[in-house]
């Protein structure tokens, strides 16, 4: 079971995705992807679709979830895996999540209008396929289009980041609650894509020590936002916390995700993967 193509990590159109959830499933496994999951930003109203589409292509499914926590002041993501999608507590907690997103999308258009770059908000909404989960790669997208960059990632190079015109900060959910929202409804928390967040030493090592001791299990290690010495630097770190490993893409978009779905290297076989651990959790 443990050396398989799996890809526990990507988002839809339920967030920030440009593909349906039955569009991911399809690529999946055309890619070869034989466990997945999709894991939409802050919301699981894909979870069903995705689980039916996996099943129609013969490809085995953990429900997913990418919750976005404020620790020592920085952004930093959690994946769930393998919860009851049912859960109403995890529901609740990731409707408050989403809640104040949409303020935070106006007051961001409001900083590009100052900027020189009107229209922000109604182009962003053009982009956006769940009314409750507006995001910053929307934004990028309209910009894009309207001439102001020429690719989504130059503009979260020049806006929308801290420094940046239309970077707005925002109070996402504690550490605590979304590992207890993840764990108390059956599944694992795994902390995303480690490598880019901007901490020193000791933040980071207080985020894996806090994460552990709420009851995070697991963490990303091979990812398309980690390079190759980051997969060796973030195994290390899953050893030294006897995390679980993952293994996910975070693929957005045929047009804009450099990696695609099941295109990574394997985990190093030193790891625990994440779906040994969940195994009896697998649809
Ligand atoms: P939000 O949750 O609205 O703050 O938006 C976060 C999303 O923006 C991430 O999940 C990525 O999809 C996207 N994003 C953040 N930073 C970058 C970047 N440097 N380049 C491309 N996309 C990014
Ligand atoms: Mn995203
Ligand atoms: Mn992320
Ligand atoms: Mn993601």
């Amino acid at each position: 079971m443990s050396i398989i193509n799996a890809d526990l990590h990507c988002h839809s159109t339920v967030s920030d995705g440009t593909l349906a959830p039955e569009e991911l499933a399809a690529r999946a496994a055309d890619n070869g992807v034989e466990l997945w999951s999709l894991t939409d930003h802050d919301e699981i109203g894909g979870q069903h679709r995705a689980a039916a589409a996996a099943r129609s292509h013969g490809i085995k499914y953990l429900t997913g979830t990418e919750i976005s926590v404020t620790f020592a002041d920085q952004t930093v993501h959690i994946l769930g895996l393998g919860f009851d999608a049912d859960s109403a507590q995890l529901r609740q907690g990731l409707s408050e999540t989403r809640g104040g997103r949409r303020q935070r999308a106006m007051e961001m258009a409001e900083q590009l209008a100052a900027a020189g770059i009107p229209g922000t908000y109604a182009g962003a909404l053009k982009y956006v396929g769940n009314p409750e989960l507006i995001s910053r790669t929307h934004f990028a997208r309209f910009m894009v289009e309207a001439g102001v960059c020429r690719e989504t990632s130059e503009v979260f190079r020049k806006y929308l980041t801290e420094g940046n015109p239309g970077y707005v900060p925002h109070r996402w959910a504690s550490l605590k609650n979304a590992v207890r929202w993840i764990t108390e409804a059956g599944g694992m928390a795994v902390i995303a894509h480690p490598a880019r967040y901007p901490f020193t030493a000791n933040e980071e090592f207080a985020l894996f020590s806090e994460f552990k001791a709420h009851g995070g299990q697991g963490v990303e290690v091979v990812t398309g936002s980690h390079t190759p010495a980051e997969y060796l630097r973030y195994a290390g770190i899953a050893r030294e916390f006897g995390l679980a490993a993952s293994r996910g893409s975070d693929f957005h978009s045929p047009g804009e995700s450099h990696t695609d779905l099941g295109q990574l290297p394997a985990l190093p076989d030193t790891l625990t993967p994440v779906w040994d651990v969940l195994a009896d959790r697998i649809l």
